[in-house]
């Protein structure tokens, strides 16, 4: 059974069109199971119908007849979510005949329901004459299909509602895909796909106008396979057997052009782009192969997928992102925005970012935040590869985004549009004002940065510190570690243009979502792995490096702070301490005035949470990473879209966490900043002022509507917020006690302005 399952998953995930799909599901598990009758019934969301969309067994002229949610035993499978499974179903109290369908001679049934992300997809129904009951196995079995063929509906039936066919024949207007917020705000524009991995499925469709210069651009990447093959035959060629040997010459016949070669070359002609070309030809090939039992066969696939991949990486190197031209107002869209990514493109030209990986505490989200570009992620269901060119509606607030807008959906998100950027320029005049309350209490508000443009951006907000300096940004769009010399000029910029204001330097903290390209660091379990301070010790060539650079680029300024993230232990902090110390002493030993900076911790992890007072006995402040933070203390991956719901801030152990570290700091004098995402959330803000934070440091974005939300609130009433909050034990509480004591407070506009999509989403 296991091995049929198999060979239905891969069979199912060659296909692209869903009836094929649905049709192939039916047949296979129809002789696999060697039963009469497979059937699918898929819920129509207009409707709430399950309609019967293949079977094999049942009168194809039925195809198309439905049943209500109510109706019949596949309507009680679909209520309940649950299996029924029957030998007598004319008996069964739920059973209604569906006249033409000729069930009337099947009388054993089973039917198991098809659920995605608790959502009722439809159900899967197998059907025999003989009277009996299918057994525990088969149930069993059919439940482990429908699990694993849920999620490939949804693909097939995502990729179908847009795909040209169905768009020339009957579009369907606001096709929502949903994702998590990553950078609040609306874009509405035309999509450019943006693949940047050698993968052959992650490739995306693109109109071309110059066939011949696509024809060029596959050639000259074929050459150059061609001849990387021809090396390495000839660089083997003493160590290798004949047979082996003549290994090579197979992999260069396929690349001849009456094979492969000449197929792509064809659909070139046809008007396909040369990356869309290839893949499709190399992806029809290898799914061939893989069908096949034999193993020889078989292992045919790979080769050719590896031929795919030496040519998709050449024509790619043409092709990166960094070559492409956005046209003004464009949304990128890719399967994983990475922070270098960000870096490496010219993202001035864009109005929104799409990734179908990754999610809201990404960093690629929280630099999308800092960029202010509103951006989606996690839409792991959009099929992206078919989006070039196509115009979509951008909601950064709730993470949707809606292909083929309706007039009416355009209407309601440019008024949104257009009302966010009044409120936007309204701020502008809070930029010399103080974080002040109406009753008096003052709390300076910081920036964190990473990119260059942040430092000019931070400054127009009116920031009074940087508050967490990114480092590892600036390593992650080079192609090697930067010199010393280089890191100083970097560091310079940020602390000259804050001088005489604090500029806190985080140390390099890659690991996680944060690699380099040219220090790639596999692993299973990345959060829990070789992360931020546990690499830079391992690595003390690395860490000396940057502390020296941040400690010249100091001379001129003395405003620099360093911190040190992902600290565990307390040896971890005496470890850097002294490295830090020892950096100091050599460059004054050379002749270079530099002095020693306030040093600081993150506390990150939960077990910093609870050394928060030994921490602070060796260190001169202490800064809450609440980001990794929350991800620890829930068990949630911050970069998961599938549990992006259980992430939450508002969690009441998160928020007893912050409250419990301000209190522990404190009583070792030490003073306490929050740089992670929550204090760039207005409520968050007001809540950790309560606590007792000395410092807030955010996004530059999100400053003015931050200090707008303190300059609006009056401190007394916010303390009892934070009691009333603390005393509650579930989040959903927690958010409801928050809007409403907000709401009283008269800062409900200044929080949900984006009141006009929520109304028209209903
Ligand atoms: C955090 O974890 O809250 C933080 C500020 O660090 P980063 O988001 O860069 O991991
Ligand atoms: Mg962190």
């Amino acid at each position: 059974m296991l091995k049929l399952l198999r060979k239905i998953v891969t069979e199912v995930r060659a296909e692209s069109d869903l009836e094929a799909v649905l049709k192939l599901i039916v047949r296979r598990i129809q002789e696999g199971m060697e039963t009469q009758v497979c059937s699918i019934y898929l819920k129509d969301q207009t409707n709430q119908r399950l309609v019967l969309r293949a079977s094999e067994g049942l009168h194809q002229k039925s195809i198309g007849s439905s049943l209500s949610e109510c109706e019949g035993v596949v309507g009680l499978v679909a209520n309940r979510a649950e299996p029924v499974n029957t030998d007598d179903i004319e008996h069964h109290p739920s059973y209604c005949f569906i006249p033409g369908t000729g069930e009337e001679r099947y009388h054993s049934f089973l039917g198991v329901p098809i659920i995605y992300q608790r959502d009722v997809l439809g159900v899967l129904v197998i059907q025999q004459h003989d009277g009996r009951r299918y057994k525990e196995i088969e149930e069993s079995f059919l439940i482990t299909v429908s699990a694993q063929l849920a999620g490939i509906i949804i693909q097939a039936e995502a990729s179908a509602a847009v795909s040209k066919t169905q768009l020339e024949k009957k579009p369907q207007l606001d096709r929502c895909f949903i994702g998590v917020s990553g950078s609040p705000g609306i874009a509405i524009g035309n999509v450019v796909v943006v693949s940047q991995s050698a993968e052959m499925d992650a490739v995306a469709e693109r109109e071309i106008t110059d066939t011949a210069a696509e024809v060029k651009l596959f050639e000259t990447a074929l050459e150059h396979v061609r001849s990387d093959v021809r090396a390495a035959s000839a660089r083997l060629a003493e160590k290798l057997g004949e047979q082996e040997q003549a290994l090579f010459d197979v992999y260069l016949r396929m690349l001849e052009d009456n094979s492969l070669a000449g197929e792509i070359v064809k659909r070139i002609q046809a008007g396909s782009c040369a990356q869309w070309a290839l893949s499709s030809v190399i992806l029809e090939h290898t799914r061939q192969f893989d069908r096949m039992d034999d193993p020889y066969l078989k292992e045919r696939a790979s080769d050719i997928r590896d031929l795919g991949r030496r040519i998709l990486t050449y024509l790619q190197e043409d092709e990166g992102p960094q070559s492409i031209e956005f046209a003004e107002g464009s949304i990128l869209v890719a399967e994983e925005l990475s922070p270098a990514m960000l870096g490496e493109i010219a993202t001035e030209q864009l109005s929104g970012l799409v990734s179908v990986k990754g999610s809201g505490n990404s960093h690629a989200a929280i630099l999308a935040r800092s960029m202010g570009i509103p951006t989606v992620m996690g839409a792991i269901d959009l099929p992206y590869k078919k989006l070039n060119g196509r115009m979509v509606v951008l909601d950064g607030h709730s993470g949707r985004l809606y292909l083929n807008p309706s007039q009416e959906l355009l209407d309601i998100y440019r008024a949104q549009l257009k009302a966010e950027l009044e409120q936007e320029a309204e701020l502008d005049c809070l930029k010399l004002l103080a974080a002040q309350t109406l009753d008096g209490v003052t709390i300076p508000l910081w920036v964190n940065t990473g990119l260059i443009a942040d430092v000019q951006r931070s400054l127009d907000k009116g920031a009074e510190g940087i508050g967490l300096y990114r480092t590892e940004i600036p390593f992650m769009i080079r192609n090697v570690f930067p010199s010393e010399q280089e890191q100083t000029q970097i560091y310079t910029k940020q602390l000259e243009a804050f001088a005489p204001k604090p500029v806190t330097m985080r140390t390099l903290d890659i690991g996680g979502d944060k690699s380099l390209s040219y220090f790639p660091i596999e692993e299973e379990n990345p959060f829990l792995g070789w992360r931020g301070i546990r690499v830079t010790l391992d690595h003390p060539e690395i860490f000396l490096v940057q502390i020296r650079a941040m400690l010249k680029a100091n001379v001129n300024f003395g405003n620099l702070r360093i911190m040190l993230p992902m600290v565990t232990s307390i040896n971890e902090v005496t470890e850097s301490v002294a490295l830090i110390d020892r950096a100091v002493m050599e460059l004054c030993e050379e002749g270079i005035a530099v002095i020693r900076p306030p040093i600081g911790v993150m506390i990150e992890v939960p077990a910093a949470l609870y050394l928060t007072r030994v921490f602070a006995r060796q260190v001169d402040f202490i800064s809450v990473g609440s980001n990794d933070l929350t991800q620890y203390l829930l068990a949630v991956d911050r970069n998961n879209p599938r549990v992006a719901s259980l992430y939450s801030n508002y969690h009441p152990a998160v928020l007893q966490a912050l409250k419990y570290i301000v209190k522990e700091a404190h009583k070792e004098q030490v003073k306490v900043s929050i740089c992670g995402e929550i204090a760039a959330d207005p409520a968050g803000a007001l809540l950790l002022m309560a606590m007792g934070y000395d410092y807030l440091s955010m996004n530059a974005n999100n400053l003015p509507k931050i200090k707008a939300s303190i300059r609006s609130s009056d401190f007394s009433q916010v303390s009892e917020m934070l009691r009333r909050v603390l005393r509650l034990s579930d989040s959903g509480q927690i958010k409801k006690e928050i809007d409403r004591s907000l709401a009283a407070m008269g800062l409900a506009k200044l929080i949900n302005s984006n009141t006009a999509a929520n109304d028209c989403r209903g």
